[in-house]
């Protein structure tokens, strides 16, 4: 729970705890995918505060694409989901 009293959406894999199997999986994308096909570390930051302040997001995965997004906002080609893109 926050300050709020609302209820923890979990945001990231990278904040859970056992979830080593799937981190280890988003550092052989990230390791795949050529320096032209990847996003800096900046923009990448970028990308994942947007979706940790986005009501779409529940439990490291978003709702409008289904995917995680730690893993979605690596490409380079890999855009938001929504119309009103936000990244
Ligand atoms: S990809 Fe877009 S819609 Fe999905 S959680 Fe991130 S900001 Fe929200």
């Amino acid at each position: 729970m926050d300050n709020n009293g609302n209820k923890c959406r979990i945001c990231l894999i990278r904040d859970m705890a056992g979830k080593e199997d799937i981190l280890s999986y988003i550092n052989k994308t990230r390791d795949m995918l050529t320096d032209e096909d990847r996003v800096s570390n900046l923009v990448y930051e970028e990308r994942l505060k947007k979706c940790t302040s986005c009501d779409n997001l529940l439990s490291a995965t978003c709702m409008k694409c289904g995917c995680y997004v730690e893993i979605r906002a690596l490409a380079q080609n890999n855009h938001c989901p929504l119309k009103k893109r936000k990244w």
